[in-house]
């Protein structure tokens, strides 16, 4: 079995493969002309010129590069003489980096590489939901070298042998998808996060994750839902070699090398001791890269004040209140699925994984229960629109000149970019307790009352210091 590996554009993730002489990486620049996958909020920021030579050094290395042209949508600007040129330039360029595949979603973008650029190996994304013989053979028949399956059909072996029986091109499954099986958002969120990741589309990458936050509710809040996901198991690997795959995708282009080169580890050692939960994109402290939130506190777009109290939603570590002990998960816990059709069963009265779950996870209810209290007020505030409203601040004359000066120097110490939301946020919540004018005390209690969680320490702090 061959493994791709996300690239996070880090040197360290490069000097980490040398242990793994045969693996493939895959990555994308957000903010490009064709993006992709990940919104540029969450991608690894990276310029043409340094993405370029950090292939270069992969490719001298020895490892293949496939560079992500997944957009699932390009607002029919692919349709436009101008744009169309700015493909071919564009393609032409990522063929100049030494990259040897691309992966894509979108048949015509396809068909104009085939055309235009015949050295490059294509790879179809998992985007383009090939999940039956018919949609293989059409993919293979236009020029597909490769074909990235489906991940609702990663436990469906009927399937994906049939689909084995049927093409030659390399099959590849993502080893460690976190989407819902059976997610009703896929398509939306791929559209969502191509635009948020598309040089010149009119959001600037610009978006709450919506789809992100109301899966990940649903999964804290049914924690059965873990075992449906279409994850394989570092220790399944071997079945997936008699289905005749030839290679596993590891995920997430977003989270850090040390995190990254643990999965491989994983998969290549076809053995994982630990959490599995770990393995998928549930939020955990320190294996996400930060967040880019200049995209997000965009004031014109929505109330960044309301937005930044839900600024360590991310960072809450959902993964340790979830724990599916692998170990406990019976070793022949696929053979179920290669029996069982799940497309066309009825989860309920089927019962299997939520017969694992009750054996193999842990739910520490107290911290998914906060979880969960999080998400569901973000998504409230989302759908009844709270979010994007303005609330109505008092007047700054209506403070007295040290409060002011008080304010000014608690502004000093956020980072730059929070400033615009901090300032507004301080500004609707002050109150002036004595019924006249707002002093330092009522400032100092607004501050305690609207900072998030992750800063509130730091406040405390500047607080205590400047009232000494
Ligand atoms: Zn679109």
């Amino acid at each position: 079995m061959k493994f791709e590996l996300a690239c996070n554009w880090d040197v360290n993730l490069l000097k980490g493969l040398e242990k793994f002489p045969d693996v493939e990486l895959f990555g994308g620049i957000p903010g490009s002309l064709i993006a992709g996958g990940r919104a540029s909020f969450v991608a690894p920021e990276i310029t043409e010129s340094d993405a370029g030579k950090y292939i270069e050094s992969a490719r001298k290395a020895g490892y293949s590069f496939n560079f992500l042209l997944n957009a699932s949508c390009l607002d029919n600007r692919e349709y436009r003489k101008d744009e169309f040129a700015k493909i071919i330039q564009h393609i032409g360029w990522v063929e100049s980096t030494g990259a040897d595949w691309v992966t894509v979603t979108i048949p015509y973008l396809l068909e104009i590489i085939r055309r235009h650029f015949p050295e490059l190996k294509i790879a179809v994304s998992s985007w383009a939901r090939v999940e039956s013989v018919r949609k293989a053979q059409y993919w293979e028949s236009i020029g597909a070298d490769a074909i990235v399956l489906s991940e609702e059909i990663n436990r469906d072996f009927k399937t994906l042998e049939a689909i084995r029986k049927a093409v030659k091109c390399k099959l590849i499954l993502i080893a460690n998808p976190g989407c819902l099986y059976g997610c009703p958002r896929s398509f939306y969120h791929a559209n969502v996060m191509t635009h948020g990741s598309q040089g010149g589309h009119s959001s600037e990458g610009f978006l709450v994750d919506h789809c992100y936050f109301s899966c990940t509710s649903e999964k804290v809040r049914h924690p059965e839902e873990l075992i449906k996901i279409r994850w394989i198991r570092p220790e399944d690997v071997e079945d997936y070699e008699m289905a005749g795959i030839d290679c596993l995708k590891i995920i997430d282009r977003y989270k850090t090398t040390e995190t990254l080169l643990s999965y491989l580890k994983a998969y290549s050692e076809r053995r994982y001791d630990g959490n599995l939960v770990e393995l998928l994109n549930l939020p955990r402290k320190k294996a996400f890269l930060p967040a880019n939130v200049k995209y997000l506190l965009r004031d014109e777009y929505i109330n960044t004040a309301k937005l930044m109290e839900f600024a360590d939603i991310t960072d809450y570590p959902v993964t340790e209140g979830l724990v599916l002990d692998n170990s406990r998960i019976p070793s022949n816990f696929l053979s179920f699925f290669k029996t069982k059709d799940c497309a066309t069963s009825d989860c309920r009265e089927c019962g299997y994984c939520g017969l694992i779950a009750r054996k193999a996870l842990k739910v520490d209810e107290g911290m998914v229960g906060v979880a969960a209290g999080k998400y569901e007020a973000l998504l409230e505030s989302l759908v009844s629109g709270d979010i994007y409203r303005e609330d109505s601040t008092g007047s700054a004359d209506e403070w007295d000149a040290d409060a002011g000066k008080a304010h000014k120097k608690l502004l000093d110490f956020v980072p730059a970019v929070f400033r615009q939301a901090a300032e507004k946020k301080i500004a609707s919540e002050v109150r002036a307790s004595n019924g006249g004018k707002v002093g330092v005390d009522d400032i100092c209690a607004a501050w305690l009352r609207a900072t998030p969680a992750p800063f509130r320490k730091l406040i405390e702090e500047k607080i205590m210091e400047m009232r000494s």
